[in-house]
């Protein structure tokens, strides 16, 4: 498969600090696939992540996405590639709490230029897909941590993006919920989506990934294909 994602000698060093968070960094990830990025905390994953998905730049290096040359985007530029390329789920689902989860999802589809009926549409499809269709006039707040979570994934695919981050989206929950949220990115990776997902889960890694890639100190220590590689 082609790589959609592509890092030649990215280094990052955060002002103030004496080293390298990332030293050097080159990675293709290919299309459709789901990789994991695995590594001991502080080895560089979210930074990884955050640069990839233009939240932050690299001190040096290259970094394509889809046809775009994410390290020199303007900060305008940079607000529109979030918007339409890529998708983020954190472990803290960044919901908006006076927003119904229709719009909640639906918000983020018109941010990027649908129409309201479009956005409304595309939800609703979310929802269904997602096992939230039943409520999707109810509140982030009143919604289990599962459902929330599943609600801050529609969110983050509404805009079809080239790519899905994910840092740490089974995060400290119990095993059952990090299951389902691993089997929900993997329907959705079924359906065509690219993730790229940071877990420290070495069973979830191993059982839904197709690869691994292992930080350490800033650099890749490893990278192998796994479980569902062909
Ligand atoms: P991980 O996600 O693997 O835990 P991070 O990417 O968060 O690692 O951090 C990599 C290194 O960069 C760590 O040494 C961390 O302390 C440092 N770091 C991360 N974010 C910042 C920041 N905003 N400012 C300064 N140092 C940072």
């Amino acid at each position: 498969m082609a790589p959609i994602i592509e890092l030649h000698g990215v280094t990052k060093v955060y002002d103030g600090s004496p080293q390298s968070a990332l030293d050097g960094i080159s990675l293709q990830v290919e299309e459709g696939r789901i990789t994991a990025i695995m590594g001991p905390s502080g080895c560089g994953k979210s930074t990884l992540l955050n640069l990839i998905g233009a939240l932050d730049r690299p001190t040096r290096g290259e970094i394509d996405l889809d046809g775009v040359r994410v390290d020199r985007l303007s900060e305008a530029a940079a607000a529109r590639f979030r918007r339409s390329k890529v998708g983020f789920v954190f472990q803290f689902f960044h919901l908006l709490d006076d927003l119904s989860v229709r719009d909640n999802v639906a918000i983020a589809a018109e941010l990027a230029g649908s129409s309201r009926a479009d956005a409304r549409r595309r939800s609703d499809e979310l929802l269904e897909q997602l096992g939230l269709e039943d409520r999707p006039n109810r509140y982030p707040a009143t919604l289990s941590g599962g459902e929330r979570q599943r609600l801050a994934i529609a969110r983050a695919v509404v805009n079809r993006p080239s790519v899905l981050l994910a840092d740490e989206p089974t995060g400290a929950r119990d095993s059952h919920n990090g299951e389902m949220v691993l089997a929900i990115l993997e329907d959705l990776n079924r359906r065509g989506q690219t993730i790229l997902l940071v877990t420290h889960d070495e069973h979830l890694a191993a059982a839904r990934a197709h690869r691994i890639v292992r930080l350490l100190d800033g650099a890749i220590a490893a990278d192998v294909a796994v479980g569902r590689a062909a």
